[in-house]
């Protein structure tokens, strides 16, 4: 008789496993801990699980996210080891879920970058160079993002800049992307309008979409204001009303 291999049968179940909220976490937490929890997830990744006994008798918790995974066992050692961090069995129970879900992040970081190849030097102009020197010049190098020219789909007619650039925000494993049309690399189109394109997407990574009234917010006014102040303000706006339509047209 054939058996599949046990330990290959444990991984896929816990692949399949759906992850849990917050509150159910919480509850089960509370229930193997036998403590009130005051719960708060993080995608912190230098500190994965931390309890803080509070004066009240409750447990302050901040788990990473990695923790809603976690099957109903390991949560339960868990919730065994914020009653008792002296617990050896728990304490390494955990010590072990969490290597191994590092791992596992770290595995998925190197799929997804190898999904996106960058593409950065382009015919007439090279992104990489353009988007350090306004790092350094007009964000003091604070900006963490990739850069790369985008597949380049139809221009649709839409009279700003966002037609010629997009952003991709990123979380703790990657830095988010900024993708330029290519339509942009061509030799009537002047460096300074390029340099427009992607300063205006830099700061989209400073000044994050926001919400108000329950709608999307995509360049409030201080990202307007930002944007006035790049050094070709002047000339890169008139050059695209003025040249627009040869993208377009
Ligand atoms: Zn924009």
């Amino acid at each position: 008789m054939i058996r599949a291999p046990f330990d290959r049968k444990i991984q896929s179940y816990q692949r399949l496993l759906l992850p849990k909220t917050p509150a159910e976490f919480k509850r089960s937490l509370e229930k193997s801990s036998g403590r009130r929890i005051e719960l708060t997830m993080t995608h912190n990744h230098r500190s994965m699980l931390r309890s803080i006994p509070l004066q009240s008798g409750r447990i302050l918790v901040r788990a990473h996210n990695m923790f809603l995974y976690a099957p109903p066992t390991m949560v339960s050692l868990v919730g065994r080891y914020i009653a008792n961090p002296l617990d050896r069995i728990a304490s390494h129970a955990v010590d072990f879920f969490i290597s191994g879900e590092l791992d596992r992040i770290d595995a998925v970081k190197k799929t997804t970058r190898q999904q996106v190849p960058k593409r950065t030097r382009g015919r007439h102009f090279n992104l990489r160079e353009i988007f350090q020197s306004l790092n350094e010049d007009e964000f003091e190098g604070q900006i963490q993002a990739g850069i790369t020219w985008s597949k380049g789909k139809r221009l649709a007619k839409r009279s700003t800049t966002i037609l010629f650039g997009s952003f991709t925000p990123g979380n703790d494993e990657d830095p988010g992307l900024i993708r330029i049309h290519p339509a942009l690399d061509q030799e009537f189109v002047p460096k300074e309008f390029v340099e427009f394109v992607v300063f205006h997407e830099m700061i989209h990574v400073v000044i994050p979409v926001r919400l108000r009234d329950g709608r999307r917010v995509v360049h409030p006014p201080e990202f307007r204001e930002r944007e006035r102040k790049f050094r070709h303000y002047e000339f890169a706006t008139k050059w695209e009303n003025h040249n627009l339509h040869r993208f377009i047209g």
